[in-house]
């Protein structure tokens, strides 16, 4: 069997086998118990990266259920649906969520490599609550009758998990939609379950095509990249492929300086572009992870914008039902006086350039 899948044949869901990699403390013992029913797990690769002793690990934070999930003082119930806008009234498969003119995100599978429970998908993804029809035809049918949809994001669950033809089954009949201009991923799998990046679907990526493949991870702290994740990064970009990276920002988990800059300079180190620092969104059972909304633009001004190279510098964003809207803490950098700008650096510094009217 191959490694990915003994992986996921092996995948850590129930008490037994998380004792196996940690002490288990009985908070987590209590969680487990009192979220039967919704779905939890992490492959044997991620629960490596667990702290044996500390239940404050961030590895460990991400994928094991927690009593804080069932106070829900500020989660939306029917979250997801609101953010997809799946109650308005363009009929959609779905498997399509749109939130804009051009681009959609094609949900093709709901299982994952690991269930992180700060998903703003969880109503679908842990909970079971919210059923769908992924029906992979349908969406496809779809976009070949929206000519002014020129990107799609294929998500899920995570894509990846699908088999090798299947994968290529989907890329081969985007690319042959002739309105179709790029193909975007959104996968953990890079990070949590690399040995899913085989040579053989490799070789089904690789490639100079019209429609080129773009694909986004997410890794949320230094911890979770290892030599296996590098290595798998380095293939996907001699296949042509670009890896970005989409930050969740958590509570506890990366809202500190110091954690902050080594997840990005980390990132960089092993050529993943920082893409986007997403506001974790407030899908229910999430409240113990999220922040005040300004702690994400705080830290890029305190860790990363001077303090590091451009390059480490993600976008930082909140996710709605009508788009991401960007957040800055930005306007006191480009100040008018008279006839100049008065431009000031991370340091507090200024400078002057002559004001164009
Ligand atoms: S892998 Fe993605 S879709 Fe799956 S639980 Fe994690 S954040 Fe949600």
């Amino acid at each position: 069997m191959e490694a990915w899948r003994e992986q996921l044949k092996n995948q850590v869901n129930t008490l037994e086998k998380l004792e196996e990699f940690i002490h288990v403390t009985p908070e987590e013992r209590a969680a487990i118990q009192a979220l039967k029913g919704t779905r939890w797990g992490t492959t044997p690769h991620y629960a490596n990266l667990m702290d044996k002793e500390d239940p404050a690990c961030p590895i460990r934070r991400q994928v094991i259920p927690s009593q804080s999930e069932l106070a829900n003082n500020f989660g939306m119930e029917g979250y997801l649906i609101w953010k997809e806008n799946r109650s308005t009234a363009e009929r959609r498969p779905d498997a399509i969520a749109r939130q804009y003119r051009d681009r959609i995100a094609f949900a093709v599978t709901q299982v994952c490599g690991i269930y992180c429970r700060h998903c703003f998908r969880r109503e679908l993804t842990i909970a079971k609550d919210l059923k769908l029809r992924l029906d992979i035809d349908e969406g496809l049918a779809w976009i070949r009758e929206h000519p002014e949809i020129r990107d799609v994001l294929i998500t899920g669950g995570d894509p990846f998990l699908l088999g090798d033809d299947d994968i290529a089954y989907v890329i081969d009949q985007l690319r042959a939609i002739p309105h179709i201009e790029m193909i975007r991923f959104g996968t953990r799998l890079p990070v949590v379950l690399p040995q899913r990046f085989t040579p053989a679907l490799l070789d089904r990526l690789r490639g100079y095509h019209r429609v080129p493949i773009w694909i986004n991870t997410q890794c949320n702290h230094p911890k979770e990249l290892t030599e296996e994740t590098a290595r798998v990064v380095y293939d996907l970009l001699t296949c042509g492929i670009n890896v970005g990276n989409q930050a969740v920002l958590l509570k506890g988990i990366n809202d500190n300086v110091a954690v902050f800059r080594a997840l990005h300079q980390k990132l960089l180190n092993i050529r993943v572009r920082p893409y986007y620092l997403f506001y974790c969104e407030p899908a229910p059972g999430t409240d113990h992870f999220r922040t005040p909304l300004h702690k994400g633009a705080e830290l890029i001004r305190d860790a990363l914008r001077g303090h590091t190279t451009g390059l480490a510098q993600p976008l930082y964003v909140v996710a709605t039902n009508i788009g991401k809207i960007p957040i800055t803490l930005d306007d006191r950098l480009i100040m008018r006086e008279g006839k100049k700008y008065v431009l000031t650096n991370y340091e507090g510094r200024t400078t002057e350039l002559d004001a164009i009217d």
